[in-house]
């Protein structure tokens, strides 16, 4: 409970000093990096990759190994990001516009539909209920809200986790429990409302460990047990650490043999801009939003 809180304030003020980085002409990488290195600094360790994701690209675009990719004016950025300690998850986060003022109730759908959900995080609620507060503070405002995105329970050193909290009314009755802990995301969008897979994200996760025989390949599995275990990384941490070669010789062999999977990008299906708020809760007859 304590890393929790800990995590949670981490994360908070990772988000908040990300949010100011998001500007005309910055530099996806530098924004993705300093974002990382504020979580090291406030005493958290990175639990996936910080995500830059722009319009359409609802999730999952963290940038590539000397990513060059700028922000432009009228971009829509998601950040996203995730703080441990020992385990403890917490998973934030905001949506920014560059340099305009196109998509503002956007973003308050999904922040309203955020606030809503807070108010309800309780024990006894039922899963299509909360479902049901996102849907219906995202129409409000005239947006869809994604429908194959959804929150997730945190368990400890598991980011994704048994239940699944839907962003509409999906008819789970199951109900929520006192102190469970879940990340809450609702997505709106002008689109379809659907994600499809895009391009590979760079981004892998330890899946089935099994020996290797290449002996490059065999120190990279090492180091990413050690470092990573089940969490998400990205090629370019493991690229700066053993080089781009090495680092794309054994992702390459990982993922052909099935003991990392890659994540690919999730991009609205009909092309159409996207807007996120996350928060990760407790549920609690006074819930605790533990990355306010
Ligand atoms: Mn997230
Ligand atoms: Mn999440």
């Amino acid at each position: 409970m304590e890393d929790y809180i800990k995590v949670g304030k981490i994360a908070a003020q990772a988000r908040e000093f990300g949010k100011l980085l998001i500007k005309e002409n910055a530099s996806v990488l530098e924004i993705a990096e300093k974002v990382e290195n504020k979580i090291k600094e406030l005493g958290g360790q990175i639990a996936f990759p910080v995500d830059v994701s722009c319009n359409y690209i609802a999730a999952h675009d963290s940038p590539r190994y000397k990513d060059t990719r700028v922000l432009i004016k009228g971009d829509l950025v998601k950040l996203d990001l995730g703080v441990h300690i020992n385990g403890s998850i917490v998973d934030t986060a905001c949506t920014v516009e560059v340099g305009t003022e196109k998509y503002t109730e956007m973003i308050n759908a999904v922040n309203e539909a955020l606030n809503e959900v807070i108010k309800i995080f309780k024990p006894g609620v039922k899963i299509t209920d909360i479902g049901n507060a996102i849907e219906t503070a995202i129409k409000k405002k005239q947006f869809s809200p994604i429908r194959n995105l959804s929150g997730h329970e945190i368990t400890s050193y598991q980011l994704h986790a048994g239940l699944t909290i839907p962003n509409y009314n999906n008819g789970n009755n199951t109900e929520l429990k006192e102190g469970q802990i879940f990340a809450v995301e609702p997505f709106a969008t002008t689109g379809d409302g659907i994600v499809i897979e895009g391009k590979p994200s760079e981004i892998y996760g330890l899946v089935n460990e099994k020996p290797v025989r290449d002996s490059n390949t065999k120190i990279i599995l090492k180091f990413i047990k050690e470092n990573y275990k089940t969490l998400p990384f990205a090629k370019r941490w493991i690229a700066n650490e053993f080089g781009l070669l090495k680092a794309n010789m054994a992702l390459n062999t990982l993922e052909r043999e099935g003991v990392i999977k890659q994540y690919m990008q999730l991009v609205e299906r009909s092309k159409a801009n996207v807007t996120q708020a996350e928060h990760t809760i407790i549920v609690s007859d006074n819930p605790i939003v533990l990355t306010k």
